[in-house]
């Protein structure tokens, strides 16, 4: 298999920036002259570590939608996913924190709430985050999943950092961690032409209803277009996850799940898929007003919420209830086997879509280790 099969136009959620703004104190990675040199046409200017008022002024000079910053991070590099109070399950999930941000620009995105650098940032120093794997990956009798997709969109930089291909050279060979690359692109041509082991690793798709790719994810791939990718990717070796989050309520919403739960399997088998995660429509918040002014067009929170304990602004439980219940049966219908999961939902909705609950987030995270295990043999 090679890139030439990858799906035609995957080049519309490719960024291509026009400026590239180097931290004095990255200049020096490796990486920066190997991004620099895919950008041929682009600027290059190189910034002292910008901070608060520089960053301002830099969006002010420079535009944070064409402008890449390339950046040395100073703190940990594996974090716990931010999943929060125990009252929502949490899959004990680790973030490989690589970069920030990302172009696809879906209305809902919650990065929108949290970040306070307006620039696509991708962290150069990968000698300090592998030097940080090596340390933390030796502790004995512990398993990792770990997913670059948390702060930023896992493939939509690939062209221009080929960092998955060093990332497979890394977890390919790790025998206590599985990597999860989780992606609306299609940029998977280095995924394809990987030469070498590529181990356990997982590669995830978020999928939502057409209407809702269409209006709200920006220039995401269409569904069609993930899952040509997917089966591509799966044909390559890879484990393939899917991930619906965060669905959404709304008029035919029925008829729009079902035909992207159809799509799924006229592309992969479910032994292809190695976990389902479905999640609800959340947010922060204060999130709505940025929402609003950067999606001027979308509805999504308009309704009626509830506050969940966690503080994020949730459907009422017996929304949530006929959405999780109607995907679940469907995705039975063609997979009856295959492990569904919630991401952050109570024990009650558990127990009531699937007849059982996790006790706590260590057993949530226990079951999708045995995921892991099952393709570890
Ligand atoms: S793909 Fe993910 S990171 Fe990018 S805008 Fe959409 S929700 Fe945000």
């Amino acid at each position: 298999m090679t890139s030439a099969a990858v799906p035609n136009n995957y080049s519309r959620s490719l960024f291509r920036p026009t400026t590239v703004l180097v931290e004095d104190e990255a200049a020096d990675c490796p990486l920066v002259e190997s991004i620099i040199e895919r950008l041929p046409n682009a600027e290059v200017v190189v910034v002292k570590r910008p901070t608060g008022a520089d960053l301002d002024r830099l969006s002010q000079e420079f535009g944070p939608l064409t402008t890449l910053l390339l950046a040395r991070h100073r703190g940990r590099f594996l974090k716990a996913c931010p999943g929060t109070a125990e009252t929502y399950r949490c899959c004990l999930y680790q973030i490989l924190h690589l970069g920030l941000g990302c172009n696809i620009g879906c209305s809902y995105c919650v990065l929108q709430g949290y970040l306070n650098n307006p620039f696509i940032t991708q962290f150069v120093n990968l000698d300090d985050a592998f030097a940080e794997l090596d340390r933390e990956l030796k502790r004995p009798g512990t398993f990792y999943r770990i997913g670059t997709g948390e702060f930023t969109d896992s493939l939509f930089m690939d062209p221009l950092t080929g960092l998955a291909s060093r990332l497979l050279d890394y977890f390919g060979r790790c025998p206590n961690a599985v990597l999860e690359l989780k992606s609306k692109s299609v940029a998977i041509s280095g995924l394809l032409d990987y030469p070498g082991e590529i181990g356990e690793t997982i590669v995830s798709w978020s999928l939502n209803a057409p209407r809702v790719c269409a209006q709200e994810e920006g220039h995401a791939a269409t569904i069609e277009e993930r899952l040509t990718a997917a089966a591509l990717c799966r044909q390559r070796g890879y484990r393939i996850g899917l991930h619906f989050d965060p669905l959404l309520d709304f008029p035919g919403w029925e008829d729009e799940y079902r035909q992207t739960v159809a799509s799924i399997f006229t592309h992969l088998k479910g032994d292809d898929i190695i976990w389902i995660s479905i999640g609800a429509f959340r947010f922060m918040p204060q999130v709505k007003e940025v929402l609003k002014e950067n999606h001027p067009q979308t509805n999504i929170t308009a309704g009626e919420f509830i506050r969940g304990l966690d503080g994020k602004q949730r459907y009422f439980s017996a929304i949530r209830r006929r959405l999780y219940r109607f995907l679940v049966t469907e995705i039975r219908r063609y997979a009856p086997n295959v492990f569904i999961y919630f991401c952050m939902e109570d024990q009650y909705l558990w127990q009531d879509t699937f007849g059982r609950a996790p006790a706590d987030n260590q057993e949530l995270g226990h079951w999708l280790d045995k995921c892991c295990y099952r393709y570890h043999g």
